[in-house]
């Protein structure tokens, strides 16, 4: 997996130092570096994704414009999950391309990564009105193309971002306070919950625990590299 840290320790700590994280948190030592969908058991991303584009599982599709359902590297090491498409991802096709997600940039970059390096997806691939969480009838129809995604991927972590996600994955109706930082697991795949991009405009200063987080995740990603 392709880990730039040290080339980039400059820009790393300027970005860290925009988004209120301190600089160089990483040790030395480190490298740093409802139903089953019969149909989404495509065995690629491309055909699930074309299965997933004529979805009409949920009340979502009714409204979507684009079925939202993912992008990145196909073999990335890390997965991030959020919890579903805004005005601007709707309008794209794209995740995560608005505010939220120009934060979440900044995130991968301060682990490491490139965005193209990453995969990025979310519990439900069409639009909630007005940004509302998704509900779980929603999150249940689109369950089986988010397993499938990741049982393609296989990716060595997954990053669930905010409540819905994290509540997904680790099958809890747990606060987020309790739930990131923790790790568990998502059908085998070391699971890290952490604060929304979302909730970060809003609260900057919880920065600092995503920041936490992160760094255990980078972490075990560098102790998997090292083994
Ligand atoms: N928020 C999300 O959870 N997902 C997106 O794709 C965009 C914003």
């Amino acid at each position: 997996m392709p880990r730039c840290m040290t080339m980039r320790a400059k820009d790393l700590n300027r970005y860290l130092g925009d988004l209120g994280w301190r600089r160089s948190p990483i040790p030395p030592e480190s490298k740093a570096s409802p139903a089953p969908i019969e149909s989404a058991g495509e065995d690629s991303l491309e055909g699930l994704a074309t299965t997933a584009a004529g979805c009409t599982l949920c009340r979502l599709s009714e409204k979507r414009q684009t079925v939202v359902f993912g992008e990145g590297d196909p073999t990335a090491g890390v997965m991030f999950i959020g919890e579903g498409p805004g005005a601007d991802e709707d309008r794209t096709g794209r995740p995560f391309v608005g505010q939220a997600g120009k934060l979440l940039d900044r995130m991968i970059f301060a682990m490491g990564f490139e965005r193209d390096e990453v995969y990025i997806a979310n519990v439900v691939k069409c639009r909630p009105p007005g940004n509302r969480d998704p509900k779980d009838d929603e999150v249940a129809a689109c369950a089986d193309f988010l397993d499938r995604q990741i049982d393609l991927i296989e990716p060595e972590v997954i990053i669930a971002l905010g409540k819905p996600a994290s509540r997904r994955l680790t099958g809890t109706n747990k606060p987020m306070g309790a739930l990131r930082g923790r790790w568990s697991s998502y059908r085998g795949t070391p699971l890290m919950p952490v604060f929304h991009p979302a909730y970060l405009l809003r609260n900057p200063k919880a920065k600092r625990e995503v920041w936490e987080d992160l760094k255990l995740v980078m972490r075990r990603l560098d102790s998997t590299t090292d083994e």
